[in-house]
């Protein structure tokens, strides 16, 4: 779908009343089941223009590569063969799940990419809300399909073996950071002076050299019209988790689609997780995993994270920010 406003070519920095010397194109267009919309800069219009269809058709390329909704996916390849057989992959999808092993890893299990069978079970995209939530059996039915460790990576034959029958790989949480990762080195070429990619509040930037950095805002989960504050950002990754977005409510209590690997329930006391990394696969990874263990436990283990600062706005409504990230977070009202 586009969006009214497409290709916009909007003046962005002018010359004294020499004209314009940079041209900003914006285009947006529903992708990963989200709005991705990109803005870069540059003189010449055309090429700008061209850079952006291009990380738009990356966008669209990592999707078929990875999202376990299509049959053709290597993803859901991988997934038929849970159980029974090693599944030879593109050297991307290895890259992108050896990655996603390692912050599990990292995180403690937080962030498990073989969620599959629980967000199954769970079903937050049915069409209706169902009655109860699924049975305590039923759960650990689900659990008992679950772990990062038995996910099994061969590199010298460049294969993945889900060593159990019924396991699901769900790359839900990174697929969209990699993907927006792609979209900007496909804009990282000469003639493009700046560049921003935003999928749905998971976004990276690019600057050259001495340009002017992004100014970007983030969301309040208890006002998702409004915003907790603001930073700049030059060549780096945003990315947020938020039970806000995607869930249900069943007898006035809220389930979240973000779930916790440990219990195969919907993690609870996290309103929203923003990682702030260099690569935006990475961030979007990290949000997840600090969304389900809060502050406490997650700062413990960000530690074996370097390059890696982030903002998690509890229940409670109290936020919590890294010592590295604190000083360049900018509140939006005084409280
Ligand atoms: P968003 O949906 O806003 O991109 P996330 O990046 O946190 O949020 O991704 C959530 C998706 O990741 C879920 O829809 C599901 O597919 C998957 N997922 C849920 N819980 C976990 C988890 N603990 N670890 C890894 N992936 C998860
Ligand atoms: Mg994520």
């Amino acid at each position: 779908m586009k969006l009214p406003g497409t290709a916009l070519g909007v003046c962005a920095l002018m010359g004294l009343g020499l004209g314009c010397s940079s041209t900003q194109v914006r285009q947006a267009e529903t992708l990963m089941g989200t709005v991705v919309e990109i803005t870069a800069e540059g003189r010449d219009a055309d090429l700008v223009q061209a850079r952006v269809a291009a990380a738009l058709a990356e966008i669209q390329r990592v999707d078929r590569l990875m999202s376990h909704y299509r049959e053709d996916s290597e993803v859901s390849r991988i997934n038929r063969g849970a159980g029974k057989a090693a599944v030879p992959v593109s050297p991307e999808v290895w890259e992108v799940i050896t990655r996603a092993l390692e912050i599990s890893r990292l995180s403690a299990g937080a962030f498990d990419p073989t969620v599959g069978p629980l967000e199954e079970l769970w079903n937050f995209s049915a069409a209706e809300t169902p009655a109860e939530p699924p049975t305590a059996e039923a759960l650990s039915r689900a659990l008992a399909q679950v772990g990062w460790q038995k996910v099994k990576v061969d590199t010298a034959a460049g294969t993945v073996f889900l060593s159990q029958p019924g396991m699901r790989l769900d790359l839900g949480a990174v697929a969209k950071g990699w993907a927006v990762d792609r979209a900007i080195l496909a804009l990282k070429t000469p003639g493009v002076e700046r560049a921003l990619v935003n999928a749905g509040g998971d976004l990276r930037a690019f600057v050259r050299p001495g340009g002017k950095r992004w100014r970007i805002g983030l969301q309040d989960p208890r006002r998702p019209d409004s915003l907790l504050g603001e930073m700049e950002i030059e060549n780096e990754a945003v990315a947020t988790s938020g039970q806000y977005q995607r869930g249900f409510q069943i007898n006035g209590r809220w389930f979240g689609h973000i779930l916790d690997p440990r219990t195969g329930r919907p993690a609870e006391g996290t309103l929203s997780a923003t990682a702030v990394a260099e690569e935006c696969w990475k961030a979007d990874a990290w949000a997840t995993a600090l969304f389900v263990l809060g502050p406490e436990q997650g700062w413990k283990v960000l530690s074996a994270a370097p390059g890696v600062e982030a903002l998690v706005v509890s229940t409670d409504g109290q936020r919590h920010l890294t010592t590295g990230l604190a000083p360049r977070f900018r509140p939006a009202s005084a409280e």
